[in-house]
């Protein structure tokens, strides 16, 4: 077992790094980026906290999230730039207590340096392992023991409190906090360990699937014959079909990639993408094909030569059709113009799936936020149990949501138990 041990405590507190005799106030399951989060904010509202980590260092994902650089929030968050199958607002009032502003506001008193980048999205200019580290040595200040190599296997209620199983060691705890992650991105520890352990305390799960992950398609004619194009990068607006009943679309950077698309575009779409699903491609999101088919000089060119001055060739000579292609545009038909057009527009792919969990930044789904309060994270069938961060059913897009989600709700769940431990105290119920 590796203990981190807090400065402000000596060994002889520790016993030898088994658990302490009395019961902490919170124990957290899981050193990710909610539960630092939450281990710092509870600590800092004087309770005692310890967190167990099942890996030999915590914050993992957080380190190597925004490509190291971390992008941990945005400018503009709504309850629209999250998925959750239950309630689809259910994320508002954490996300309404915890705001931009106010992470913004740590990074500056960490002085951790931050630039916003396109589409509102706030990274670090520095390493991510820095605010990894910076997390970490907040909670030691604030004297919660942090427990590396410990992966918990159990949790039972007893007498009104808990008993923490991980192999042989009992820690007993007044209220518990699971922050496990998804078994997304394997490679930095995701498992599915935080699905096990809500289950059995009986949560239901909304199926867990890879989101934040590339599309995959198929390199034969139904493909498009995309897999010649692999390497291309350019924006675009990508959305899905109206028919799927959602009507979303996001204009960002697109990757062909071997095997399917991928980038920025390609991974917020596969949030909402379903099996079957059809997703439509605008090459030239800024532009009007239509119109610059019909320019006065645009006749004695060819389609193929007037659109790669605004795409790259090998795209559009997948695009057009060759019967229209290589034709100057004054002998086209106003029906062959429009075909031409839609291929820029509205080029229909649909992709055969999606990569695996370990091309996923995130899962979708996870604990079902039915029998989770909303305000406080605290589950509504067992009373001092809260869940956090990504191992709910709250799954944000691309662009530093699912960091904010991490923060939001752990910030949400130890203000509550922050206060539920003031009303115990008034009651003569606690210590
Ligand atoms: C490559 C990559 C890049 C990313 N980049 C971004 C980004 O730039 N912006 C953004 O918003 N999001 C990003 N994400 C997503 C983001 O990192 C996660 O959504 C976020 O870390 C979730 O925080 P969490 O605390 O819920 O889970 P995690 O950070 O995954 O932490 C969960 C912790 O629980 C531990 N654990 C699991 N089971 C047990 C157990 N039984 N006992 C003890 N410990 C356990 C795990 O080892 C882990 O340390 C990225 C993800 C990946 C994979």
């Amino acid at each position: 077992m590796n203990l981190l041990i807090p400065s402000s405590l000596g060994r002889k507190n520790l016993s030898n790094g088994r658990p302490p005799r009395r019961p902490t106030d919170v124990l957290i399951i899981g050193g990710g980026a909610s539960g630092l989060f939450c281990a710092r904010a509870a600590a800092q509202a004087g309770l005692s906290v310890i967190v167990l980590e099942r890996t030999a260092s915590p914050g993992r994902k957080l380190s190597i999230s925004g490509g190291g650089k971390a992008n941990f929030s945005n400018r503009q968050i709504t309850p629209q730039d999250y998925l959750c199958h239950g309630d689809p607002n259910f994320c508002q009032p954490a996300l309404a207590t915890y705001t931009p502003a106010m992470i913004l506001e740590e990074m500056r008193q960490w002085h951790l340096p931050v630039e916003e980048r396109s589409h509102g999205q706030l990274f670090l200019t520095v390493p991510a392992r820095r605010l990894t580290q910076i997390l970490m040595a907040d909670c030691r200040k604030l004297g919660c023991l942090i427990f590396c190599n410990n992966a918990v296997d159990g949790i039972r209620q007893k007498h009104g409190s808990f008993e923490v199983c991980s192999g042989d060691v009992r820690w007993q705890a007044r209220s518990v906090v699971l922050a496990c992650g998804s078994p997304a991105w394997p490679q930095a520890g995701g498992s599915g360990a935080g699905y096990r352990l809500a289950q059995r305390l009986g949560h239901e799960l909304v199926p867990p699937r890879p989101a934040l992950t590339p599309l995959c398609l198929a390199t034969s004619k139904d493909g498009m014959g995309f897999a010649a194009l692999a390497g291309i990068s350019l924006p675009v607006r990508i959305s899905l079909e109206a028919g799927s009943g959602l009507d979303r679309g996001w204009e960002d950077d697109l990757l062909f990639t071997h095997d399917g698309i991928s980038g920025p575009a390609s991974l917020k779409a596969s949030l909402f993408w379903q099996e079957g699903m059809a997703v439509l491609l605008d090459f030239l999101p800024q532009q009007q094909v239509a119109a610059l088919l019909d320019s006065p000089d645009a006749g004695r060119h060819t389609a193929r030569s007037l659109l790669a001055r605004l795409l790259p060739q090998r795209l559009v000579d997948c695009l057009l059709p060759e019967a229209v292609a290589r034709r100057k545009l004054a002998e086209l038909s106003r029906k062959q113009r429009t075909i031409i057009a839609d291929a820029v527009h509205r080029c229909r792919i649909v992709p055969q799936g999606r990569g695996g969990l370990k091309k996923a930044e995130v899962c979708a789904g996870g604990v079902n936020t039915d029998a989770i309060e909303p305000a406080t994270m605290q589950s509504r069938l067992i009373p001092g149990l809260y869940v956090i961060g990504e191992l709910l059913d709250v799954t944000g897009l691309l662009g530093g949501y699912n960091l904010h989600w991490a923060w939001a709700s752990a910030w949400a769940a130890a203000r509550h138990l922050a206060s539920a431990k003031a009303t115990a105290i008034f009651n003569g119920s606690s210590l």
